[in-house]
């Protein structure tokens, strides 16, 4: 019989770790990062009719310091990748990155010497969303998905055992992209 069969009902088991990742995943807070058009998109999931508030995380912050999101919107220029790297390194850790639209992700349509060709160039992503622009719909639907990432986060002994087989896994192919998730 498991303990769970002993223990009279009201009782919640869990452990501190899922815990964790329950309590970060239900409060993200957004850095305001809104670099193009796809940020208006971004704003309008912050409105009433989509209403990103039913998840946790309606206050964007002005300070990276007070941040633990980065929704990079927009296509990211070479003189704007140093201000995007310094905001990153600012924000506390844990932290994490969403790629919004093909300009962030990729470069996009602007394929061309002023442009970051991905802002995975800059900083690790954790997801990436494509459309142009992504509706608010699917930034929600990334959003929701990047929870489930956060939830199974391990932590302390778990977190450097997870490091050290996605080095190994890295080695093996070196865009397992796995690794920039983990090591931060
Ligand atoms: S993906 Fe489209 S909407 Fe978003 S920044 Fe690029 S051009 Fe603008």
């Amino acid at each position: 019989m498991g303990i769970e069969e002993k223990v009279p009902s009201g009782f919640l088991l869990t452990t501190v770790e899922k815990f964790a990742g329950f309590a970060r995943r239900g409060s993200l807070w957004p850095a305001t990062f809104g670099l193009a058009c796809c940020a208006i998109e971004m704003m309008a999931t912050t409105g009433g009719r989509y209403d990103i508030a039913r998840f946790g995380m309606e206050a964007f912050r002005a300070s990276p310091r007070q941040a633990d999101l980065m929704i990079v919107a927009g296509r990211v220029s070479q003189k704007m990748a140093p201000v995007l790297r310094q905001v990153y390194d600012q924000m506390a850790e844990p932290k994490w990155v969403l790629a919004m639209g093909v300009c962030a992700s990729s470069g996009g349509m602007f394929n061309n010497y002023a442009v970051v060709q991905g802002v995975d160039h800059v900083v690790p992503v954790d997801i990436y969303l494509p459309g142009c622009p992504p509706r608010p719909e699917m930034l929600m639907n990334a959003i929701i998905t990047l929870h489930h990432k956060i939830q199974e986060m391990p932590l302390g002994v778990n977190r450097e055992l997870a490091i050290a087989e996605a080095e190994k896994a890295a080695l093996a192919s070196p865009t397992t992209l796995e690794l920039k998730g983990l090591l931060r």
